[in-house]
């Protein structure tokens, strides 16, 4: 190693229980420890966490667990078997501090479990695996000398903190003096190792910085040092937009500024321990969140020259929060009435978190990763409280928030993130007056699954403004290497056969059978599933029709023309591979199909009260609507009281004593909730639902679960996880045998088959965008004009070239929102005449053009190889 670094230059690496508790990762520590002082000719601290787990049984021996002594002996053994793994003494290195951990559980403060003792308790993981690393490292050539953090780290006297907050959740001064700088860096070694966590208290004893707080040990070291950076090695490669074990497809924060990572951390993101921030802001130290099982990747830079992005950057949660809700009469008006009730909460050393206040009630949460809520202290405030007002504490509460700068600003686009809300019971909401958060606070129970769903509607509405590479980095999934790539879409080999038939006239929609077949052989192999009818509304060309029958794929139509079509194109298709599911179609309509002998829908019991003669003795399936709605956009959500479609699930009983009365046999019953529904726990729990109401029914033979399989139309998208679906199918399938299952797709089988062929009309350049208008429009392709839809756009003609300039893609009707794309990257030279390609087309393309402006359909051509 080269000459002394001047004692001015240090890098602080702090590595957490999981980076510690491997020989192979105790490796890399010993290969990052080097590099860094190489690369930046610095000195190094680690700062390590006790090994995984270590912690949490330290905890249960100082909460006086009545099988410590088993315990002790259980982390001597684990202890003893990880250096007998590095292949060192046990004796000679740990031996006498493992004689320390036995004597505290004889010790005699044991029994009163004193602060001071439990501090020590709590102590011995950080000082086993510290002193551990100094002798691995060591051994393997490091110049490390190991270090007494309660030598160096001192914690402050916080006013009005409670006993226990001042010997287990202190503070220590980030402000050294040269003379503690001097003293620090005349430790001979090159590199030092000590521990997190811990400090010294005022009395000389030990004190604890909070769970999780090593990273503010290296923080307050890095501070101390003016560190060149601090960073956090943890078994994460890098700051999430939630986190990543609950939330898979949270993304990377590639970089942060202080501010906003502070507000990540104290809202919940257990990656860093909020107290960790502010000791290096203050110092101007840039820190960095980097995964010690993956150290190649670049993980969350933090510091103060991060670009400031408006937007939500992440979503946290904090569970056992307890609420204090205080209601007296008419004390608003009532001078010094928040002074007397902080006053009670300040007696007992409690801080405040949220804070809600009406006319007469005031609430309050506390945080326990900040206090001591035990029993006993909540009901010794109660008891002072109730002296002033009438007191309910509810707990245990989850605090859902919302963190990114600008948080008023984004209201608009949160709509969906408050109608899930609203599904919830919220008991606080409250917005940070720095603008950085809004926080709901629910029973911790009704949190669960939430994050997920809160996530994707925040990227879904731009609230997350994920395409901003400048913060967001790639999805949980992806790094963790669990996402499924989508296929090459077939046309890519299809170019020539494709420019040769754009020649021919454009817009045309081109159909792909094998694509088609594909899809269905692919819901044809589900073994779970009885019946198959294609949803004919989303394609209803004639060699499409043929290929899905031709699969063995009954067909499901919305109306008599489709009716109509389907019989035209297949003379010979028996009615009862049909289905009729119309929505408001005039009654001559239901006539007909009856007539048809093709299997009838209803969804609401006026039209048997209407029409009683045309229903009587029929058999009919009954179209049931869950109270909700699901899908790709609110426009395609067919469910719940908004919704037209369906009949109210709680009103069932009316409908069989309808049917009862007209001689109609309900046989099957069907809910379709939306389209495009990317959950696949969605179709499991219908199914469940329905097979509920089906048993109550009583005549049912049939569960049609409906339609909604989603593609992957962007980049981002995932293809469907067909064999996860099949699977929680069967699950259900295996509680009600008694039913057929049902199912009628109609997307998931053509749209990807389909792409839409287009000439560039124009290219031009207007105050900074450029535009390419096409000869498709949303006459061709509605889509994008109504729904917002996403389909991929390139330059059939340059295919092989860069897209390396944004264009916005549009269309020649006389609408603004005649847009099928904005800010797409194509090549920059694209020019008339190009043919250009719009993907994944073949459902509710040509079946929703029209001749709006009076311009032409488009044209269809079908390749079948
Ligand atoms: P260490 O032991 O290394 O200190 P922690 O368990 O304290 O590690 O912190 C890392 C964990 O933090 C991750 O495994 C992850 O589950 C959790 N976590 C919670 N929220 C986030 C988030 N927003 N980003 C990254 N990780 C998070
Ligand atoms: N070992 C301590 C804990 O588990 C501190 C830390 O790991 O940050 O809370
Ligand atoms: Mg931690």
């Amino acid at each position: 190693m080269s000459a002394s670094p001047p004692n001015d230059r240090w890098i602080v690496l702090k590595f957490g229980g999981t980076s510690v508790s491997r020989r192979h990762r105790w490796d890399t520590i010993g290969k990052l420890a080097k590099k860094r002082a190489e690369d930046n000719h610095a000195r190094v601290l680690i700062v390590v966490s006790a090994l995984s787990g270590v912690t949490n049984e330290l905890t249960a021996i100082a909460d006086g667990a009545a099988d410590a002594a088993s315990r002790v002996a259980a982390l001597e053994l684990r202890h003893r078997e990880f250096l007998a793994e590095l292949e060192l003494d046990a004796e000679a290195v740990l031996g006498q501090r493992l004689a320390v951990l036995r004597s505290l559980v004889a010790d005699p403060r044991a029994t009163a479990r004193t602060l001071d003792w439990q501090a020590e308790v709590l102590a011995q993981g950080e000082l086993l695996s510290s002193t551990i690393g100094a002798a691995y490292l060591s051994a393997g050539g490091l110049d490390i000398g190991w270090c007494d953090a309660r030598q160096w780290l001192e914690a402050m006297t916080i006013p009005n903190q409670s006993a226990w907050a001042q010997r287990l959740s202190v503070s220590c001064d980030p402000r050294g003096s040269e003379d503690w700088r001097a003293r620090f860096c005349a430790q001979s070694n090159r590199m030092l190792i000590t521990q997190g966590f811990i400090a010294r208290h005022g009395d000389g004893g030990t004190a604890i910085l909070g769970r999780g707080g090593s990273d503010t040990s290296a923080a307050y070291f890095g501070a101390l040092l003016k560190a060149q950076r601090v960073e956090i090695w943890t078994d994460v490669p890098g700051m999430f937009s939630a986190n990543p074990r609950e939330v898979p497809d949270a993304r990377l924060l590639t970089r942060l500024d202080y501010f906003e990572a502070q507000e990540i951390a104290t809202t919940g993101a257990k990656v860093l321990h909020p107290r960790s921030i502010k000791p290096c802001r203050d110092a101007g130290v840039p820190m960095a969140i980097l995964d010690t099982e993956r150290p190649e990747l670049p993980g969350t830079s933090i510091d103060g020259n991060a670009l400031t992005v408006p937007g939500v950057k992440a979503i946290s949660r904090r569970n056992g929060i307890v609420l204090v809700s205080m209601e007296g009469i008419g004390m608003w008006q009532q001078v010094g009435f928040l002074a007397d009730v902080f006053a009670r909460f300040k007696k007992h050393g409690l801080s405040v978190d949220l804070i809600g206040s009406s006319e007469t009630n005031v609430t309050v949460s506390l945080d326990p990763s900040e206090n001591l809520v035990s029993t006993d202290v909540l009901a010794a405030l109660s008891s002072d409280l109730a002296e002033i007002c009438r007191v309910k504490v509810i707990a245990p509460c989850a605090a859902i928030t919302l963190v990114g700068r600008g948080m008023r600003s984004l209201l608009h686009k949160l709509s969906d993130v408050w109608a899930t809300f609203g599904k919830e019971r919220v008991h606080l909401i409250s917005q940070s007056s720095n603008d950085l958060n809004l926080t709901f606070v629910i029973d911790e129970a009704d949190a669960d699954g939430l994050l997920p769903i809160l996530h994707a509607e925040l990227i879904d509405s731009g609230a997350m403004p994920v395409a901003e590479t400048s913060v967001f980095g790639p999805r949980w999934r992806q790094i963790a290497g669990t996402v499924r790539a989508r296929q090459t879409p077939w046309w890519r080999s299809q170019r020539a056969r494709l420019i040769e038939l754009a020649a021919a006239g454009t817009p045309a929609y081109v159909y792909h059978l094998p694509t088609v077949r594909a899809r269905a052989r692919a819901l044809n192999a589900i073994g779970a599933i009885d019946r198959r009818y294609y949803a004919v509304k989303a394609n209803t060309h004639p060699a499409i029709l043929k290929a899905l029958v031709e699969e063995g794929f009954g067909l499901e139509c919305v109306s008599l023309g489709e009716l109509r079509r389907i019989f035209e194109v297949l003379p010979d298709l028996s009615p009862t591979r049909v289905l009729f599911t119309p929505s408001f179609a005039p009654h001559p309509e239901y006539a007909q199909a009856f007539a048809l002998g093709v299997t009838v829908t209803v969804d609401n019991l006026e039209l048997l009260q209407q029409w009683p003669d045309m229903f009587q003795g029929r058999s009919v399936w009954l179209r049931v609507d869950l109270g909700r709605g699901d899908g790709h956009h609110a426009k395609v959500r067919t469910g719940g009281r908004d919704s037209k479609f369906g009949f109210p699930f709680e009103r069932v009983d009316d409908f069989i004593a309808a049917a009862s009365a007209t001689d109609v046999r309900i046989t099957g019953l069907h809910a379709h909730l939306g389209s495009g529904v990317d959950t696949a726990q969605h179709w499991k729990q219908v199914c469940d639902e329905l097979g509920g109401i089906a048993e109550r029914i009583g005549t049912v033979e049939v569960i049609d679960i409906g339609g909604g399989l989603p593609i992957p139309y962007t980049a981002d998208d995932e293809p469907f996880d067909l064999e996860a679906w099949g699977a929680g199918l069967a699950e259900i399938k295996a509680a009600y045998p008694g039913f057929g299952l049902a199912i009628e797709p109609g997307r998931y089988l053509v749209a990807e088959a389909g792409v839409l062929l287009s000439h560039a009309t124009q290219v031009v350049a207007k105050q900074g965008i450029t535009r390419v208008g096409l000869d498709a429009g949303m006459h061709t392709l509605a889509r994008p004009a109504l729904y917002d839809a996403w389909h991929d756009v390139v330059n059939l003609s340059r295919l092989d070239l860069d897209a390396d300039a944004p264009f916005d893609i549009v269309g020649p009707i006389c609408e603004s929102s005649d847009v099928l794309g904005r800010r797409r990257p194509l090549p920059a030279s694209t020019a008339p005449g190009d043919v250009m390609l719009i993907a994944d087309a073949g459902a509710y393309g040509y079946v929703m053009a029209s001749h709006y402006n009076l311009r032409g359909l488009p044209k269809e051509e079908v390749l079948d190889v």
